[in-house]
């Protein structure tokens, strides 16, 4: 398990209570600061230059990195649309895993993924294969300087990273029938949300709220639910809160500053972190976080903005955000901060990229002084930050994040995860689903219970989830996919997988065309299954 990172420290500027403290890019860590430490060592780093705007915003992020001092040795990699072209199908080539593993830090620049069947995303395939499990996107307003009609936004969005529908199990089924299998793990679940409760304490953030649909899916969402509501019992001093993602994301749209932290499951994640980013004033402001056990990735949020590309206006501070988290992780504490707060001090002095510069308020002196021309481009703008290295912003919070030291002696966390025993399954039928539209859902039925055994008969059918036998409705529309929900003959009695099979035996000979099967367990006496809607 990794290292816990340091305390904040904000220097105590007259003008530091305009905004929440942000201290939002401590991250708990998987690689050992103290490599980082000797001031003569350089960190090797794979970067990615990426496409569109990509090699745009990097070297712009590069940049300012080493202006700042930043001990960092960059080895470089090409991934992206050159790759894809090149047949890689998921856009990185073999020996380029070899830099990631042995470098552990990866910086990586918004690449694009071609449309059309036979790529993967190169996004979703580092981040599994690493075990990247956590996707940290701190969102903060930067009122009046940057136009938001959320000017206290500050919160931090703990991104479930590698399962979920993200799982790309996905399959035609029938011929109006598409699937996408949703897994949601315990281990995944455990790691996620004692991730967002190690952050919010190490982070001096005060409220983690969960977010998910289990009214709905009460089985892999209700999963994510009780594993949140386990864990909160450890952390008694942090405020905790669940909400329904639907109404918890309205929330976020309209009372961003209710919330704190926000712990959720994949796409849920994806989708509201955009949002909140967003409502910051621009997706060109955030950068994020890639967190593994072994490996860490940092990048901007945004995409690779093809509209933009080649103009040399792309506003790198997403990814030099991400490249600010990526020196805390590394131990760069001090480079972190100064890079931070000169960032900060440049948005007070009016400079913006052309995203932004029109909704944007010059508010300090030193900008009112001097007569910027708006709109800098993605390298003035990098040179303007260059420029205000050691200085601190005067409005906005100072950003320190002195105390790395602390990380070597911080307690060691809890494991990320410790397997229960194994519960004890019973097997007590199994759900077979069919593809056909000749037959009725009672003609179906009447087919279908010819194959009931003496281990097996059918108990109801559903139709997308929907009871449709016995008792099913006229009004109830029918696909071509039936569920066929066969359970153990004898009331409270279990099965085993011969009798299975010898159902799909009948079945076959019968012409059913079975796509697949399901089996019915309980565990430890409770079932893992769910009821047809109206059974
Ligand atoms: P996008 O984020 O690239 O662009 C959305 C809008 O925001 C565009 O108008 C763009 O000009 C603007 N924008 C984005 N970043 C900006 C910046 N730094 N400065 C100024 N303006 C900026 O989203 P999209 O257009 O939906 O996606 C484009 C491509 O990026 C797609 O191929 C997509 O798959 C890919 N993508 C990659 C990543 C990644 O690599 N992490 C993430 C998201 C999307």
């Amino acid at each position: 398990m990794g290292c816990f990172p340091y305390s904040p420290v904000i220097f105590n500027t007259p003008h530091r209570h305009t905004m929440k403290t942000d201290t939002s890019n401590q991250l708990l860590c998987a690689a050992d600061p103290s490599a980082a430490h000797g001031a003569e060592t350089l960190v090797p780093i794979t970067v990615a230059h990426g496409d569109g705007i990509g090699p745009e915003i990097m070297q712009a992020t590069l940049k300012v990195l080493m202006a700042a001092g930043a001990r960092i040795a960059p080895e470089t990699i090409d991934i992206g649309e050159k790759l894809y072209t090149a047949g890689h199908t998921s856009g990185i080539a073999p020996e380029s895993w070899d830099s990631l593993r042995r470098t552990k830090v990866f910086l990586k620049s918004p690449i694009t993924t071609p449309s059309g069947g036979g790529y993967k995303s190169l996004n979703v395939t580092i981040r599994k294969t690493l075990g990247l499990y956590a996707n940290v996107r701190p969102c903060v307003s930067y009122a009046p300087f940057v136009a938001t009609k959320h000017p206290k936004l500050n919160l931090v969005i703990v991104r479930e990273n590698e399962e979920d529908l993200y799982a790309g199990i996905e399959h035609r089924q029938t011929d109006e029938v598409f699937q996408c299998l949703k897994l949601i793990t315990r281990p995944g679940s455990e790691k996620i949300v004692r991730y967002a409760f190690e952050y919010a304490r190490t982070n001096g953030r005060k409220k983690v709220t969960c977010m998910s649909k289990d009214n709905i899916m009460k089985l892999t969402d209700g999963l994510f639910h009780q594993v949140f509501d386990e864990i909160r019992a450890e952390y008694p001093e942090i405020e905790t809160d669940h909400m329904i993602i639907d109404i918890g994301a309205a929330r976020l749209a309209t009372r961003p500053e209710q919330f704190d932290v926000i712990v959720t499951a994949n796409l849920y994640g994806d989708i509201i972190s955009d949002i909140a980013a967003e409502m910051t004033g621009g997706v060109g402001l955030a950068g994020s976080a890639n967190i593994g056990e072994h490996v860490a990735m940092f990048e901007a949020i945004h995409g690779s903005a093809p509209d933009i590309a080649g103009q040399g206006i792309a506003n790198p501070s997403g990814l030099l955000l991400g490249a600010v988290m990526m020196l805390v992780h590394i131990g760069q504490t001090e480079v972190a901060a100064k890079i931070h707060n000169a960032w900060l001090a440049t948005l007070e002095d009016g400079v913006f990229t052309a995203d932004l510069h029109r909704g944007g308020v010059v508010a300090s002196k030193s900008a009112a002084q001097t007569a910027i021309p708006l709109p800098f481009g993605s390298m003035d703008f990098a040179d303007a930050i260059i420029e205000r290295l050691g200085r601190l912003p005067e409005r906005f919070p100072v950003v320190g994040y002195e105390n790395a030291p602390a990380a070597k002696t911080a307690p060691a966390a809890k494991p990320l995860y410790v397997r229960a025993p194994a519960a004890r399954k019973a097997m007590v039928g199994v759900d077979v689903f069919v593809h056909q539209s000749a037959l009725s859902a009672d003609d179906l039925a009447a087919q279908l219970k010819a194959s009931n055994s003496a281990a097996l008969e059918l108990q109801m059918i559903t139709n997308r989830g929907v009871k449709v036998w016995p008792g099913g409705f006229p009004e109830t529309f029918c696909t071509d996919h039936w569920r066929c929900r066969f359970v153990a003959a004898t009331a409270g009695g279990e099965i085993v997988q011969r009798d299975i099979v010898h159902l799909l035996g009948t079945l076959t000979e019968a012409g059913v065309d079975v796509i697949k099967t399901e089996n019915l367990c309980t565990f430890d006496g409770v079932k893992g299954f769910a009821l047809g809607q109206g059974q």
